[in-house]
C-alpha cells in the first residue's frame, strides 16, 4: 500500500452537527480508527467573522454554500466548514418533547434519547 493511502475502520463524510457527534462517539471505541472528512476550512469562523446582527452565509462567505434549487430558483445556505451548518447557524434552541419522538421505532426508547441530549447538554438533567 501506498505511504498517501490512509486506512481507516471508519469514514464519515462531512464534519457538520452529525459527523461531529458521531465522530467523537464512535472513536471512544479504543482500537477504532476514524477518519471525519470536511471540504470546507478545518477551523471556526473567527471573532472578527461573526456578527451577532446577522447570519455569515451571504454571497462571498467563506463557510457557507448556498444551493439553488431546480424547481423554482430559490437558493439555501449551508455551512461549509468543521461544524458544517452549526458554524453559521443562529444558535437557536429548542428542548426536546416526548412527543416530537411519537412516531420513532420501539429502539429508540426515550431513555436513551433522554441520556443522549443529557450528555450534549454536559450531564445536565433531561426536560421530562
Ligand atoms: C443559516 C442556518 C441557520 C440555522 N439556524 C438554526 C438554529 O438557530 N437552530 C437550530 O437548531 N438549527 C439551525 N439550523 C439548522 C442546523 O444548523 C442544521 O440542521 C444542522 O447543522 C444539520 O446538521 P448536518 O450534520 O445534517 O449537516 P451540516 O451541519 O450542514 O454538515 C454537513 C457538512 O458536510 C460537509 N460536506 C458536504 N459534502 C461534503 C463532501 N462531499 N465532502 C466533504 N464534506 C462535505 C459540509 O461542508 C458540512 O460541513 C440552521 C441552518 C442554517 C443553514
Amino acid at each position: 500500500m501506498s505511504a498517501d493511502v490512509m486506512s481507516a475502520d471508519v469514514v464519515i463524510v462531512g464534519s457538520g452537527s452529525a459527523g461531529c457527534v458521531l465522530a467523537e462517539k464512535l472513536s471512544r471505541e479504543p482500537g477504532r480508527d476514524v477518519v471525519l472528512l470536511e471540504r470546507g476550512p478545518g477551523r471556526w469562523p473567527g471573532p472578527e467573522e461573526r456578527d451577532l446582527r446577522r447570519l455569515p452565509i451571504g454571497d462571498h462567505a467563506p463557510y457557507a454554500v448556498r444551493h439553488t434549487t431546480d424547481l423554482d430558483g430559490l437558493t439555501a445556505a449551508r455551512g461549509c466548514a468543521i461544524g458544517g451548518s452549526s458554524a453559521v447557524n443562529g444558535g437557536y434552541f429548542l428542548r426536546w418533547h416526548p412527543e416530537d419522538f411519537a412516531d420513532w421505532p420501539d429502539s429508540w426508547g426515550l431513555d436513551a434519547i433522554d441520556a443522549a441530549y443529557s450528555e450534549l447538554d454536559g450531564g445536565g438533567v433531561g426536560a421530562r
